[in-house]
């Protein structure tokens, strides 16, 4: 049995209270978005919900001193419906299968909502990376690849990276398995490879391209008050990695000021403004941006909590929570790490009227560029970087509005006390008596339309046999 997964970041006792196990909170929320598609088959719910596979390995590996160490990894697939299945891989100490099947699952309607023609995965292995050299990381990448097998592939299911994983990491990956499958083009099996081996231009920095894309747009809807463009805007982001670190550096470019970031070693704030530059120099000689001079000290929680337009949680999950959402100060969120707001938070968020631009939409830029490498590779091709960013601001806007658009159908009738009407969509009035006594979230209605692509494709195609 899995223990309920709780984040060390999460550091209120009060915050355990609540249940912050992932798999749990993606059900959750499924099961609030389907309580506005009355028409979803019954017995299609559970299917939709539920990872189709789940795979986990264990292996020996010999470290760098001469002991040996035995590590688990999972490979999670939710959902092949919509393409193969796609989805990042973890290195973390506090990776569950619970926490891979519940990003498995978002990887679904991430790659639904973005119209991505993949389903969704996850993989994980349970280590500690910062304690790892170099050699110990390649031989724990090559063993659970070559454990893997052939249950991913090109068209099957396709890894990229994720938390403490990178382009050399996808290197190793693709070399595993191009040995184990000699003759064939393997460059579409993984994504996120470096440029010299089928990598995308743009795949970098997609991701937090995605999230300035999103909120650009959301802004453009004029939906958050005298907040219409990002000069100005101030910014904190949580988490200085490949997502957080490189929206920091384009939301500057774009007139924005970075006034609080932080990593797993503390946070940092100047109301004055950070420069990108700076931060990111300081972490490369001193391995953290705490420190940084001209900037006060804080932690995380408090860096959460900063008087802000835009707050960027961008590292881990369960991070807004029951505790501190009161708290929150930002007129805007948007998550580009994975899951980092629980159910609990959601609602608080809703009902103090601070948006929260899901993570199945903002982080979404990652996945779509993703499927632009694996498009290159299948046809031997390298687009230029303009034609990927072009190609990814289309996507982003169109899963914006696509988003809005149900959202605004589905708030149609309510009275922001979460009395709904008959509105003039069938799919606006909630099924369940359990729906949300309040307005519905822009999560809620990018789930809805997410969950009746993957539903009208499960039964356009015809349940088998
Ligand atoms: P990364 O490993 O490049 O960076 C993670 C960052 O978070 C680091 O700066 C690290 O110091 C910081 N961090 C770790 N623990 C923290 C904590 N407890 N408190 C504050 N900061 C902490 O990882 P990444 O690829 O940027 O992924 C970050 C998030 O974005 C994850 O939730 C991931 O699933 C999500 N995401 C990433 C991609 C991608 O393409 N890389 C795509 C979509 C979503």
């Amino acid at each position: 049995m899995q223990t309920p997964h709780v984040p060390t970041a999460v550091s209120s006792p009060a915050a355990s209270v609540e249940d912050l196990n992932p798999y749990h909170i993606a059900r959750q929320q499924f099961d609030r978005a389907v309580a506005y598609l009355p028409k979803l088959k019954g017995g299609l719910i559970e299917f939709l919900k539920t990872p189709v596979r789940t795979i986990t390995v264990s292996f020996p590996i010999e470290l760098e001193d001469g002991t040996v160490r035995t590590f688990t990894g999972f490979r999670v697939l939710h959902s092949q419906i919509r393409g193969p299945g796609k989805g990042g891989i973890r290195y973390h100490p506090d990776v569950t299968v619970d926490e891979v099947q519940a990003l498995a699952q978002w990887m679904t309607w991430k790659c639904a909502l973005l119209d991505v023609p993949f389903g969704g995965a996850k993989g994980g292995v349970v280590c500690n990376p910062k304690q790892l050299g170099k050699s110990e990381l390649r031989k724990i990448t090559r063993r659970y690849i070559a454990d893997l097998g052939s249950n991913i592939g090109p068209h099957t299911d396709i890894p990229a990276p994720d938390l403490y994983t990178d382009e050399q990491t996808m290197a190793w990956i693709y070399d595993t398995y191009h040995i184990m499958h000699p003759g064939e083009n393997n460059l579409p099996v993984v994504t996120g490879k470096p440029l010299t081996i089928g990598g995308s231009l743009g795949r970098k920095e997609a991701t937090a391209r995605g999230c300035l894309f999103a909120v650009e747009r959301y802004l453009e809807h004029g939906l958050v008050p005298s907040l219409n463009s990002l000069i100005g805007a101030r910014v904190v982001i949580q988490g200085f990695g490949n997502a957080g670190g490189i929206a920091a550096r384009l939301f500057q470019e774009q007139g924005a000021k970075i006034i609080g970031i932080s990593d797993s070693q503390g946070a940092i704030h100047a109301p004055g403004g950070i420069a990108w530059e700076a931060a990111q120099q300081f972490k490369a000689q001193q391995g953290t941006v705490v420190g940084l001079p001209d900037t006060t000290t804080l932690t995380n929680e408090a860096l959460l909590e900063l008087d802000c337009d835009i707050l960027i949680p961008a590292a881990m999950e369960n991070q807004i929570h029951s505790q501190n959402a009161a708290r929150i100060q930002a007129r805007l969120i948007c998550e580009a790490a994975n899951g980092p707001t629980t159910t609990a938070a959601d609602r608080i968020l809703a009902e103090r009227g601070i948006p929260v631009i899901p993570d199945i939409l903002a982080n979404a830029g990652g996945v779509t560029v993703s499927y632009f490498e694996w498009v290159q590779n299948i046809e031997n091709e390298q687009w230029d970087l303009e034609e990927v960013n072009t190609k990814l601001r289309v996507k982003m806007r169109r899963g914006v509005d696509a988003v809005l658009d149900r959202w605004r159908l589905l708030n149609v009738g309510s009275d922001g006390t979460g009395a709904m009407t008959d509105a003039d969509s069938s799919s606006a009035t909630p099924t369940s008596a359990s729906t949300p006594a309040q307005p519905v979230d822009l999560r809620t209605a990018a789930l809805v339309v997410a969950i009746e692509r993957v539903a009208e494709v499960t039964l356009r195609r015809g349940i088998w046999p």
